[in-house]
């Protein structure tokens, strides 16, 4: 059977294929870079628009009270937190993903008194590392890299925080969050993971791997938008130690008080800072509702199913492309990954074909698999474009090696 004729067996029997309807997404186009930006819910527009319209035109500053605004952010974190695996009051929704990282490194700092080393690994995301750097200029944190393999043997008692993306954005590879976790808090050190790449793809157990801290993204798996809030994650049993640096009168314990003097609130929302972004929640919230309502443990079944399948069409095309992500499904995200030393080129090429999916520095092809919104024969199709384009060296054309600035 051809892989055509079984993606669309495949297609037939998908229970999550009616919710590709409600998505946005372009004629003609696959779309393999769900993991760096989310495909557009339908409802999103509509909702926006009674926001920007019904509470900002009409409702004006009294939408603060009457429309829930205030209360966005932790509304919106309550309904990420069973997605990762916590409790409702133990996740909000705020700043960037690198904004919270700053907060919560800093605060787990501040719980390890004498100890100064944050551990992570290389070849982290950007961000995550730049993020360590600096608090390290301010002279609070020191810096420490570890190999993969090396991590539970580096855990010794300068150890103040252990830092890991739980799916790596490169290649995609999982770590072992229960056994990372355990081993972390036996050394005496703190956890926190970026669940970036995890959320609204991969079941997450925060609470039940006894995890510390976690921050993740917001305009991802979560369809939230283009620089949409992101997510922080504090375990109940820190609440009332949690010291975060960013003091702003949004984390006060009474805003409108205007006392002069800082006061943290009680719970997660002392991680605020300044004022919630309401039109970004509002697209935010649309999206999560969404990935709730299909559920994150179908979503993880499909996107191991449809890359498995990707997988069998490359093979039976005969591409010999070596793939960097971990061949067993179960010890990856949403993503597969493939080195060549022309992969930006045969990226450009599949996107000049309707295949979007990305490249990462220095010789990565990354493709994505959101599963809320892709076909098993997007998969067989996506696999012959690849297969045709390394054949026929398409991606020699001039121009398809032309860096552009965000890649
Ligand atoms: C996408 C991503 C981020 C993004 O951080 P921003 O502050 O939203 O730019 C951070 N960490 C990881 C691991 C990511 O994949």
């Amino acid at each position: 059977m051809s892989p055509e004729s079984r993606a669309a067996e495949f297609d037939a029997a998908d229970p999550l294929a009616p919710f590709r309807e409600r998505f946005t997404l372009p004629e003609g186009v696959i779309y393999l870079d769900g993991n760096s930006l989310g495909a557009l819910p339908k409802a999103t527009p509509e909702a926006m628009r009674r926001v920007i319209e019904q509470e900002w035109g009409e409702g004006l500053i009294r939408s603060w009270n009457s429309a829930g605004w205030f209360a966005a952010a932790g509304r919106v974190g309550a309904k990420i937190a069973p997605l990762v695996g916590a409790a409702s009051h133990e996740v909000i929704a705020c700043d960037s993903t690198s904004v919270n990282l700053f907060k919560l490194i800093a605060a787990a700092l501040a719980m390890r008194p004498g100890r100064k080393v944050i551990l992570s690994e290389p070849g982290n995301f950007p961000t995550d590392l730049y993020m360590i750097a600096g608090l390290e200029a301010q002279g609070l944190a020191t810096r420490r890299l570890a190999e993969r393999g090396a991590i539970v043997d580096a855990l010794d008692d300068d150890i103040a925080l252990l830092m890991l993306t739980h799916v790596h954005y490169k290649t995609g590879a999982m770590h072992d969050m229960a056994a990372l976790t355990r081993a972390a808090h036996e050394a005496g050190a703190l956890v926190l993971w970026d669940l970036s790449h995890s959320t609204g793809a991969v079941p997450v157990y925060l609470n039940g791997t006894n995890a510390d801290f976690a921050v993740g993204c917001g305009y991802k798996y979560l369809c939230g938008g283009p620089g949409a809030p992101a997510f922080a994650f504090v375990a109940e049993r820190h609440h009332a130690k949690l010291k975060q640096p960013l003091t702003g009168w949004f984390g006060h314990a009474a805003p409108f008080a205007f006392s002069d003097d800082y006061a943290a609130a009680p719970g997660i929302e002392q991680l605020l800072c300044g004022t919630s972004p309401i039109l970004g929640l509002a697209a935010l919230e649309v999206g999560v509702d969404l990935i709730a309502e299909i559920g994150v443990g179908r979503l993880h079944k499909k996107s191991q199913a449809l890359s498995e399948f990707f997988l069998e069409c490359l093979a039976a095309r005969g591409v010999a492309l070596e793939c960097v992500s971990p061949l067993d499904s179960a010890a990856r995200g949403s993503q597969l990954s493939f080195h060549h030393p022309e992969a930006y080129a045969i990226c450009q090429a599949l996107i000049a074909r309707g295949v979007i999916g990305d490249f990462r520095d220095p010789d990565v092809l990354r493709l994505g698999f959101a599963p809320a919104y892709l076909s098993f024969a997007n998969m067989a199709e996506a696999a012959r474009h690849l297969s045709e384009v390394v054949a026929s060296g398409e991606w020699q054309r001039p121009g398809y090696n032309r860096r552009a600035i965000v890649t």
